[in-house]
């Protein structure tokens, strides 16, 4: 076991925090925003080790919570879900992919079906007797990416006794392609799209809503909402104030500081120059670590910056493996010293602001927290 208290772990040199009760926080607002009260029910999206910060804690803190559905990417990844949620229901996303289904019925798993061909796999293996949990019914109103065409999906759903019955679809949903832009006219396409098919499938629970389509306008709830980034802390808003609670904290530790002078070039290539006298630190995180290189100041690009109290300390030179050097000229001698700490995700480096830093979202900053941090969970 690694020592949970903070004390210990100045020793990993970097240390994700991360906090499960805002985590629980997060799912009970979007819950509340969808209507839990008219019935709707809020899922959670935990693909991709629940975008980083850890399936099994993410799991067990929202099922405990009373969360009922969780939706993955991966059979690999419902396969650890259902270790540490026995009852609920677990969609897979990616679908069923041929051969699959035994897999599914093992588990107890729901596959997300996108196409004929898998509906009919999926009806024609219900039909050996297997016992299977209900399936969803994928319908791509906008993405071209997985799911049946709207008409193929309306066609399908008013033959009332045929594949979709055979296949006992317990779910039909579509996904936003660009919900969190809420000015998108994509947005009433889809809304219009999806409420055909929901309307030709009355006795189906239906599924639209994304963490951002929670805060569309004129949107309906359906019966299940399926939020993933925002439950993280991520803004569901991009460019208004932030709704939820931060869940992910990360901060690492000085191993070094020096003086450069005026002109001297710094780190791999030598691809940022120095303008006047700086003081750099290096600190204990790098690439290896879902650090984007793509962060890096150099002469010719800006990049993404660290915090010590609050003063920003920009990446200089390129990000590497496990090392990334920053500028602390600015900081306080005793607040950039070896062993001291700098924070990287936090405060107001939110993970828009250093997803942009990266030239990237805040999506990817998550999904690519590092495993050979210290970990410390707390709450859930
Ligand atoms: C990833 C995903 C979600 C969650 O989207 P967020 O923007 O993270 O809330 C919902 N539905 C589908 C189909 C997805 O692939």
């Amino acid at each position: 076991m690694m020592p949970a208290d903070l004390t210990d772990s100045g020793a990993f040199g970097a240390t994700l925090t991360i906090d499960l009760d805002a985590l629980v926080s997060n799912w009970r607002l979007l819950g509340e925003r969808a209507g839990t009260e008219a019935g709707t029910e809020a899922g959670a999206v935990v693909k991709a080790d629940a975008y980083g910060i850890g399936i099994e804690p993410a799991v067990t803190a929202l099922d405990k919570a009373g969360c009922r559905s969780f939706f993955v990417a991966h059979v690999s990844e419902a396969i650890r879900a259902r270790k540490v949620a026995p009852d609920a229901t677990i969609y897979v996303l990616n679908g069923l992919l041929p051969g699959a289904a035994e897999t599914f019925a093992a588990h107890g798993l729901s596959p997300v079906l996108g196409s004929h061909e898998e509906l009919l796999e999926w009806a024609s293996f219900r039909q050996t007797g297997a016992q299977v949990r209900p399936a969803a019914l994928h319908v791509d109103t906008a993405m071209n990416r997985l799911g049946l065409w709207p008409g193929e999906g309306l066609n399908l759903a008013r033959e009332r006794s045929g594949v979709i019955a055979a296949a006992g679809i317990g779910l039909v949903m579509s996904h936003f392609a660009s919900s969190e832009d809420e000015a998108d006219p994509a947005n009433a396409r889809q809304i219009a799209a999806f409420a055909e098919i929901a309307a030709a499938l009355p006795d189906v629970p239906a599924s639209l809503k994304n963490s951002s389509g929670h805060f569309l306008k004129g949107c309906p709830s359906y019966q299940l909402t399926r939020p993933g980034y925002a439950l993280y802390g991520g803004n569901p808003t991009p460019g208004k104030p932030n709704p939820m609670r931060p869940v992910v904290g990360l901060e690492a530790t000085i191993i070094q500081t020096r003086e450069v002078e005026d002109g001297t070039q710094v780190g791999y290539n030598g691809r940022w120059t120095a303008k006047g006298r700086r003081r750099l630190a290096t600190i204990c995180l790098g690439y290896a670590d879902g650090y984007p290189r793509n962060g890096s100041w150099t002469d010719s690009a800006t990049g993404g910056s660290a915090m010590i109290g609050d003063v920003p300390c920009p990446f200089v030179g390129s990000v590497s493996m496990d090392l990334i050097i920053i500028d602390v000229t600015g900081a306080p001698q005793d607040a950039a010293k070896r062993g001291a700490s700098v924070r990287l995700i936090g405060g107001p480096l939110d993970l828009e602001t250093v997803g942009a830093g990266a030239k990237t979202i805040g999506y990817e900053i998550l999904t690519n927290l590092g495993r050979r941090y210290h970990r410390r969970y707390i709450g859930g």
